[in-house]
């Protein structure tokens, strides 16, 4: 199987090509088709096997072909537990979907909020965030959910076992009700 298989777009495949990577993982073989389909998925595998481009791809490529609810406004929340994870799949992102125009922004806690109120203004079409920071900045309105397509818990098994249950749902209740989940 290669990356061409899976029906990537071109400037995808530039990005991929240009990581080094020549076949796509089997968790990315199995996810991307069901993810470009509008599906919703459940994805289980460790750590290093591929797991961030197995959703990064198809959602840059979704955000890529369809108009957003609202323009300038937020398409897709990844949840993710740590902050050092957060980074890391902002960084996917950007390196997935440099040709593509789309941009992410990345928020968690322990650093000051401003530069994170400063980037939100400009619009991100992709928000990656630590549940707690990101339940800050919605209760301070800066932040709404209401047109977000795509929701992704990342490490969902982690983020509950570190005991951000009430908190995931807190940002749950605040998405709309048609969207794709991951
Ligand atoms: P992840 O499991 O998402 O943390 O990815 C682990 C590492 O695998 C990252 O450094 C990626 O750059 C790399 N990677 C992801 N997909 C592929 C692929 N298809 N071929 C080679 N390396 C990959």
């Amino acid at each position: 199987m290669l990356f061409n298989d899976l029906k990537l777009m071109d400037s995808l495949l530039r990005a991929v090509r240009a990581e080094g990577y020549t076949e796509p993982t089997p968790i990315q073989v199995q996810a991307i088709p069901h993810v470009l389909a509008g599906k919703d998925l459940v994805g289980c595998a460790q750590t290093g096997t591929g797991k961030t481009a197995a959703f990064a791809l198809p959602i840059l490529q979704r955000l890529s072909q369809t108009a957003g609810r609202q323009r300038g406004a937020i398409r897709v929340l990844v949840l993710s537990p740590t902050r050092e994870l957060a980074s890391q799949i902002g960084e996917s992102f950007s390196t997935y979907g440099r040709h593509t125009g789309l941009k992410n922004i990345v928020v968690f806690g322990g650093v000051g909020q401003q530069p994170q109120v400063d980037a939100l203004r400009r619009g991100p079409d992709i928000l990656v965030a630590t549940p707690g920071r990101l339940l800050d900045l919605m209760q301070q309105g800066y932040v709404r959910l209401n047109t977000i397509e795509i929701f992704v818990l990342d490490e969902a098994d982690r983020m509950l076992d570190m005991g951000f249950i009430h908190d995931v749902r807190r940002v749950i209740t605040a998405l709309p009700t048609q969207r794709q989940t991951l």
